[in-house]
């Protein structure tokens, strides 16, 4: 059984718990390795805490699933069978009274969670959601390997993005060329909707590109990543089409003292919350603190938002094997914003930046 199925199986043990039921995408392919969005239809691993787990699809992806390596109990279920009735089948064999049952609280739909009250007569559920989230957040070897080729990758797209930077040309036309050369690296998904903004609209952290053409004098703001075999990058660099004002220059510089200092402030013992303080700091003491609006990053893996939060009040140690971003940002809407984005991993002894796109201000 691999490592991460004993951790979660130990879990289960010390917590008296009778099976856990995972259902979503990213924790059922932490746990087995089979990465599938079934959509509307139920992908399950069904976890014991002393027998060997079940993994059930879609019968249209049984193939896909044995071909991931999974070598355990795999139930395909058709179009017209009821999957929680060949669970209830299988289990009842494993686990004749099941009265604690592990889910995932936030994504377990109501409907599906009256099915299992149906199939089983367990007395309480467990939400497996928070140990789940704690394994993930300790990255292994091969995770760190794939962070750091899906970190390259956004390299290049910050990279093919400044290029195609041009008077006229459109935030969507910019977008285009980053993906459509990323496409042909072999890069099928983005981590999220790429991003290009320019203008005033730079000011908005989650803004939304569309036709807005770049015009000298404009701060332009990536932000992108992909996902490589399962995990995620993320990247933000912001330019100036132009001769930058002195104000932008001096949010620009800000903001990257800030990330540097938060970066300084990353190390293994560390809390959390202190590397947010150390950007924030710096940003409140050159008068921009109520433009700063979000916390400093967020831990990265499967998904492009996970432990640890690194918002000021986090007392969480930092630990090796954990990888954040640290992304601070300075928005005043009369002028536009700016963001720079690394992702970080917490080594023995500080940090090592996976991303590197060159950092001082570019001007174009
Ligand atoms: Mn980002
Ligand atoms: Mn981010």
């Amino acid at each position: 059984m691999n490592q991460r199925l004993q951790a979660f199986q130990q879990w289960l043990q010390e917590q008296h718990i009778s099976f856990a039921i995972i259902t979503s995408t990213p924790n059922v392919f932490y746990l087995s390795g089979f990465y599938s969005d079934p959509h509307e239809r139920l992908l399950a691993l069904v976890v014991f805490p002393n027998e060997e787990p079940i993994l059930v699809c879609p019968q249209m992806e049984a193939g896909q699933a044995k071909r991931s390596g999974w070598h355990y109990s795999l139930i395909g279920y058709s179009d017209i069978e009821n999957p929680w009735e060949l669970i209830s089948e299988h289990v009842t064999k494993r686990q004749p009274a099941a009265d604690r049952i592990a889910v995932e609280k936030t994504h377990l739909s109501l409907e599906r969670y009256e099915q299992l009250c149906t199939y089983f007569s367990a007395r309480s559920t467990i939400n497996a959601e928070e140990k789940l989230r704690e394994l993930r957040m300790m990255k292994d070897e091969q995770e760190v390997s794939i962070l750091r080729q899906a970190a390259a990758l956004a390299d290049l797209g910050v990279e093919v993005g400044v290029k195609a930077i041009a008077e006229g040309k459109t935030e969507l036309e910019i977008i285009a060329a980053i993906e459509y050369e990323l496409k042909k690296q072999g890069v099928r998904e983005m981590s999220f909707a790429t991003m290009v903004l320019t203008g005033q609209k730079t000011a908005d952290p989650h803004g939304t590109p569309g036709l807005a053409a770049i015009q000298k004098g404009d701060f332009v703001l990536f932000d992108l990543g992909v996902v490589l075999d399962g995990y995620c990058s993320d990247i933000t660099r912001t330019v100036v089409f132009g001769k930058p004002s002195d104000e932008q220059k001096r949010i620009y510089e800000t903001v990257l003292k800030a990330q540097l200092a938060a970066i300084a402030a990353s190390k293994p013992g560390a809390a959390a919350g202190t590397v947010d303080q150390a950007a924030r700091q710096i940003i409140e003491q050159a008068g921009y603190g109520s433009y700063f609006t979000h916390r400093v990053g967020h831990g990265l893996g499967i998904e492009i938002h996970e432990y640890p939060s690194m918002n000021a009040t986090n007392a969480m140690a930092l630990e090796q094997g954990m990888v954040f971003t640290i992304e601070p940002g300075i928005y005043v809407p009369s002028i536009g914003g700016v963001r720079i984005e690394d992702d970080v991993l917490i080594t023995n002894d500080g940090v090592e930046i996976l991303t590197s796109y060159p950092k001082e201000l570019i001007t174009l």
